[in-house]
């Protein structure tokens, strides 16, 4: 064939010939066993069962490295006298491949060397899914001979190409992104560089490393009975980057086979992490866990969902209803607490000895209720899996029973607070013992000291245990999850409906969705709490999440860190309450903006009501985001999150300080950073009469211009309608929109915001 064409076209032609032949060549063929659905391909040697090929065919990438050393696709770990014996498909004398259908690959492994393998098979099923760039991988381990498993890994992928320009999106409680992810693996000192993630503690099963311009490597996991299992990036001897995914099978000693019942999920995309977000919604919002979240079932009290602010206070009521009281007359509308420090005991090293409260039995309760006369509840603070060694209670209860143990049957404990240096442990969940004693706890505090909720500490997290004692399989397994709800249901069994309570828990995870009412998602302030590092923070949860939850919280305070009355006195801030150095307000400004523009319920750490007078500006700053959110909840507390239209964002540098979460032990609890940050921060929300509401909020001094288009096609939108703006001044129409062409042109006052409101109403 005569080819006919520029000399540019002639180059790319003969790129196109004389690529290096990967393992996805047709050439390779006589080797390599494939299956194809015309998104993802995939070959594995027909003699090996290695990995041969991975290939994103919409995109057009080859993910293997052409050199590298092509892996097994599983390993096993097993626990030995001896140590670890890992095994993979190098440790087989036999590999038979089928295929019994064109989307479908089953390869089995025999033969291993060492003794005890004799007999053990290992199976791979992989298939792809009809018409998606999606794989689903299934392991199954047999004939193990009692020979307990540490982990089986599966699937392995060795060698993921490097796509440039690349990042890194984990679910790590709200989410996390990292640019460059194999660069700072590199900078990591040692012999393993790795990053492992467990879930849960993962708030979804859904991880994404990806080009925006090129492609994407999508890895997952359809599990919805939410087993303890974890997923890791690591960079290999070769330096090549790894993705693993890590099961963890229960260390039952009557197992012959062991059988995730979930496949890992693996599959391509183009675009960013909203867009894997999108994938992974499409499976997870069809789960138990989105059906019966309290939010979408309306269970959840209307006063949470009215809560317009909150207040996050420690110590006495004095210090904590009081100011939320102010706060409340000054907003005019409803200001809720959440309550630290209100305890007996002293924090992190006390518990469970919470009640009577510190300011005394009569005092609590007459707080409590004269604040709810003025329509402020209250949410305490309960740790839900600690018990202080050091108690008295951890004797004369024999809790050392019913606490979490480890392999070799001991107590592991751990030493929170830093000015008592006293331990402790952790209770097990799966004992009754354990359920029982916090279900009580909850009960006094609601039903004899008036508290409207409790806030679960450590929510949203499973441990393993492995006393044999606890009726639980010893180990991993899926009974802390199981278990947890069993707790929230034993509580509210306890508390009449006309209470209407609140549980709240730390962090955020999708199997938490039917037990707890509302999420404490404190990564907004990640800066306060862990400097500038290479992770930022993203909404991911709530871009999956967000119609079944509600979250909450910050770390943002204009005062320096609290000290709890009940550590030593040496300790105590010389001068309490201080506020932090104005050159940090903007820091909190930038919270309050992220946490209005992602969807959560606004909230202040640390206030006072001098703050009003003495940092007015930034209070007043709250104050409008409340507001105006408040007028838009149907987009930032209903709504699902989307991509924003492309806004230009403003950047500027502001300074941030890290504190110690409490004060610090020599009075050194702020440390300093410079950092580069937008100062305009967006998130676009759609309501459920497909109203779109695009959330805007300035940290800028200057006014700032905001001109973009979009098609009103991309939100399925009508293609005519009217643009609203809905700020501190309430809703007026800014201009109306046509043809599908919406066109918006107007200046945000400095550190103002509003709700961009495009519908069909007139
Ligand atoms: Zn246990």
């Amino acid at each position: 064939m005569k080819i006919k064409g520029k000399p540019i076209f002639r180059i790319l032609l003969f790129c196109l010939f004389f690529q290096p032949l990967s393992g996805c060549h047709k050439e390779a063929a006589d080797q390599n066993v494939f299956i194809d659905n015309g998104k993802i391909k995939l070959g594995f040697n027909k003699h090996t069962g290695s990995l041969s090929c991975f290939s994103d065919l919409l995109n057009s990438y080859d993910w293997l490295e052409e050199n590298t050393n092509k892996g097994s696709p599983w390993a096993i770990e097993f626990l030995q006298p001896e140590g670890i014996e890992t095994i993979d498909i190098n440790s087989a004398a036999k590999f038979r491949y089928s295929k019994p259908n064109p989307a479908t690959l089953i390869l089995r492994w025999k033969r291993f060397a060492g003794t005890g393998n004799r007999n053990l098979e290992v199976t791979a099923t992989i298939t792809l899914e009809n018409d998606k760039a999606l794989s689903l991988w299934k392991i199954s381990v047999n004939n193990i001979r009692s020979k307990p498993i540490k982990q089986v890994i599966f699937p392995r992928i060795e060698g993921l190409k490097d796509t440039g320009e690349e990042y890194l999106a984990v679910p790590q409680w709200m989410g996390h992104i990292m640019k460059d992810p194999r660069k700072h693996l590199s900078e990591i000192q040692g012999n393993i560089r790795k990053f492992e993630w467990l879930y849960p503690g993962l708030s979804l099963q859904c991880l994404a490393l990806y080009n925006p311009d090129k492609c994407g490597f999508y890895a997952s996991c359809n599990d919805s009975l939410v087993y303890n299992k974890s997923f890791s990036f690591s960079l290999n001897a070769t330096g090549e980057l790894d993705y693993e995914m890590h099961h963890f099978p229960s260390l039952d000693s009557l197992n012959t086979s062991y059988e995730p019942p979930y496949a890992a999920v693996i599959g391509f995309f183009k675009g960013d992490w909203i867009t894997a977000a999108d994938i992974y919604r499409e499976w997870g919002s069809k789960q138990r866990w989105a059906r019966e979240s309290r939010l979408k079932k309306n269970l959840t009290p209307q006063w949470l969902e009215n809560t317009a602010l909150w207040v996050w206070n420690r110590g006495r009521s004095d210090n904590v209803l009081v100011p939320a009281a102010e706060l409340k007359q000054r907003l005019g509308l409803p200001v809720n607490v959440f309550w630290h420090w209100w305890h007996g005991c002293s924090y992190d090293d006390g518990f469970p000895e919470y009640l009577p409260p510190r300011e005394g039995r009569h005092s609590f309760i007459s707080a409590i209720t004269a604040a709810q006369e003025k329509g402020i509840r209250a949410i305490v603070y309960m740790n839900q899996r600690l018990w202080g060694t050091t108690t008295e209670s951890w004797k004369n209860e024999n809790a050392p029973a019913y606490a979490v143990k480890d392999p070799d049957g001991r107590i592991n404990t751990h030493i929170y607070n830093i000015f008592t240096n006293k331990p402790t442990a952790s209770m097990c969940l799966g004992t009754q013992f354990w359920k029982d004693k916090y279900a009580s706890l909850s009960d006094s505090a609601v039903n004899t000291y008036k508290a409207n909720g409790i806030y679960m500490d450590q929510a949203c997290l499973a441990l393993n245990c492995y006393d044999r004692n606890h009726g639980h399989p010893a180990g991993p397994g899926n009974y802390w999850f199981i278990n947890f709800n069993r707790l929230s249901d034993q509580i509210r069994s306890e508390i009449s409906e006309e209470k209407q309570l609140v549980l709240a828990g730390e962090g955020c995870g999708e199997a938490w969705l039917p037990s707890l009412d509302a999420f404490l998602t404190l990564d907004v302030s990640v800066e306060r709490y862990a400097g500038l590092g290479p992770w930022e923070t993203i909404p991911f949860f709530q871009a999956v999440y967000h119609p079944y939850a509600i979250t909450y919280g910050n770390y943002s305070s204009l005062l320096v860190p609290p000290y709890d009355e009940l550590w030593p006195g040496e300790y105590a801030p010389k001068k309490p309450l201080e506020m932090l150095d104005k050159a940090f307000n903007k820091q909190f400004l930038m919270e309050q903006a992220r946490s209005f523009v992602w969807g959560m319920q606004p909230t202040i750490a640390n206030y006072q009501d001098f703050l009003a007078r003495e940092r007015k500006e930034e209070v007043g700053y709250l104050l409008n985001l409340a507001r105006v959110r408040n007028q838009a909840l149907k987009y930032l507390l209903y709504g699902r999150f989307l991509r924003s239209p492309d806004i230009e964002l403003p950047e500027g540098e502001l300074d941030i300080s890290r504190l110690s979460i409490y004060a610090g032990k020599h009075g050194e609890s702020v440390t300093t950073f410079r950092g580069r940050f937008p100062l305009l921060y967006a998130g676009t929300w759609q309501a459920d009469d497909m109203d779109l509401g695009i959330a805007l909020a300035s940290i800028s001094d200057d006014p700032v211009k905001i001109t973009f288009d979009f098609s009103s096609d991309f939100y399925h939108l009508p293609p005519d309608g009217n643009i609203f703006i809905i700020d501190r001044e309430g809703r007026k129409r800014l201009t109306a929109y046509s043809a599908r062409e919406v066109k918006v042109d107007f200046t945000l006052k400095p550190r103002d915001a509003c709700i961009l409101e495009i519908t069909s109403d007139k």
